[in-house]
């Protein structure tokens, strides 16, 4: 690896590589942000690149913002804002030397890239830049948040280690107690996922590797199946089956979740309608509607659709949105609600007690039946649980809303629930998710 300083300007591959420098050099002059002075984003790429790429030293990327920024910019006015912007630059610019190159991305955040010798040399930077920055005289509180990424060859690009440094800052965000993260492992190993999981769906959609299952709902006093809820498996052919915790998420970053769903919908009407005309059986199964379909315009022609093309009433469907689902997007997602309701679909409120705001949401928006989430069990034990429970249950009951209650794992639960009036369930006390096969034998065996 050549060294910046061994350049030697009678070699003409060498010259040409150091007058290329110098321009740069001089033009990052013209890279620098008005405001604070410091280099922008460009030119950190630029030097930050330079640095770990020709000196023989280990570098780590810091990025940092300010907690609640915005607050201050509107509690105590603008111009408040710009000069803790300054200062904080000033603070970042104290550092600037050879082997340190501070920048001021946009708003208010700012990074460094640095050399160290071992991690004590960064976490004494961020305690000393955080101690600095917190003593700010203003009235609204201070709070920086340092995400950081340790260089580890050579190769790596100053873009990827500002995105890593960015993911491990994000683990922080809202925490009042810590400041700092670096990026580990576990980020790095979930970020290849997310991309493997990226590049394969599309092919994986294709070859059908995505398979219905579906897992029995009861009653609990007699133990029949009165329905089920479709959830999705990827069976993929070497690593097997993977669960949808870790896929869908990813999914629905990039959307991808709407061709899923929209998969595993067809796969839905379609058994309901082998089994009808099959096994002269009808039994409701429920989807699920991710929150990303606020913003899909097709989503209530599709249902429609599916309901016609298969000849299967919009009522053996029930559609189950999670409470986020109705708290973002409130307006996009009520109207389509609203549509589809009026074709006969029915809505299931998934996870309730699981966020926020659901007591609202009963009141404004067209739910027939509520799933009560698995965390809600999970304090039975507790007094204050069982009578919170309860009135919940009575509520919900004097709503007229038709209650599930997800995650049953023990006989106590369910006596509990007998006892408080709750009469259908979801949980592996009875059933786990099977393959639409089975659950299609669990019918004709108690038929
Ligand atoms: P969900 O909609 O709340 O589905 C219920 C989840 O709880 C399922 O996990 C189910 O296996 C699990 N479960 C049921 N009973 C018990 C129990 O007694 N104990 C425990 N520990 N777990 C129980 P699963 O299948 O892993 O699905 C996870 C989540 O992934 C689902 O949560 C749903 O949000 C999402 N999902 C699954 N399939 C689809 C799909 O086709 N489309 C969309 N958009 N989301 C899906
Ligand atoms: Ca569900
Ligand atoms: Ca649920």
């Amino acid at each position: 690896m050549k060294d910046q300083h061994t350049l030697s300007v009678d070699d003409p591959e060498d010259l040409y590589l150091y007058s290329l420098r110098k321009m740069a050099e001089e033009n990052l002059d013209k890279n620098r942000v008005s405001l604070t002075g410091l280099l922008n984003l460009r030119a950190f790429l630029y030097k930050a690149d330079e640095l770990i790429r020709y000196t023989d030293k280990n570098y780590a990327v810091i990025v940092m913002d300010i907690a609640g920024f915005k607050l201050i910019n509107e509690f105590c006015s603008r111009s408040t804002g710009d000069e803790l912007l300054k200062f904080i630059s000033g603070c970042f610019h104290a550092y600037e030397c050879e082997t340190v190159i501070a920048s001021h991305f946009r708003a208010d955040i700012f990074a460094l890239c640095m050399a160290y010798g071992s991690t004590e040399d960064i976490l004494s930077v961020i305690e000393d830049l955080s101690e600095k920055i917190k003593s700010f005289p203003v009235s609204c509180k201070v709070l920086p948040a340092f995400g950081i990424c340790l260089v580890e060859d050579k190769t790596q690009t100053a873009s990827y280690s500002i995105d890593c440094a960015f993911l491990a800052q994000k683990r922080i965000k809202g925490s009042y107690f810590t400041n700092y993260a670096f990026f580990d492992k576990a980020m790095h190993d979930r970020l290849l996922l997310e991309k493997k999981i990226e590049n394969t769906f599309d092919e994986a959609l294709a070859t059908n590797q995505f398979k219905l299952f579906i897992q029995p709902k009861v009653d609990m006093q007699t133990g029949k199946i009165i329905g089920g809820e479709a959830l999705v498996r990827w069976i993929h052919p070497t690593k097997g089956m993977i669960s949808p915790a870790n896929f869908i998420p990813v999914l629905e970053k990039n959307s991808s979740i709407i061709a899923l769903d929209k998969h595993v919908w067809k796969k839905v009407f379609q058994f309901i309608s082998d089994l009808k005309l099959k096994d002269g059986l009808e039994i409701p199964i429920s989807v699920n509607i991710s929150r990303v379909h606020a913003y899909d315009d097709t989503l209530v022609e599709s249902l429609i659709n599916l309901s016609s093309g298969y000849m299967v009433s919009t009522e053996l469907v029930p559609l189950e949105l999670t409470e986020s689902a109705y708290s973002e997007n409130v307006n996009l997602m009520y109207q389509k609600i609203k549509t589809l309701k009026e074709y006969g679909f029915l809505f299931s409120m998934d996870d309730f007690g699981s966020g926020y705001s659901s007591m609202n949401m009963l009141v404004n928006q067209p739910v027939d039946e509520v799933k009560i989430d698995k965390a809600f069990l999970d304090h039975l034990e507790n007094p204050k649980s069982q009578k919170m429970f309860q009135h919940t249950i009575a509520m919900l009951h004097d709503l007229g809303l038709r209650i599930i209650i997800e995650g049953v794992e023990t006989p106590v639960q369910r006596e509990f629930l007998l006892h408080t009036g709750c009469k259908y369930a979801q949980g592996f006390l009875f059933y786990k998710p099977v393959p639409a096969e089975d659950f299609r034998n669990m019918l004709l065996n108690q038929r």
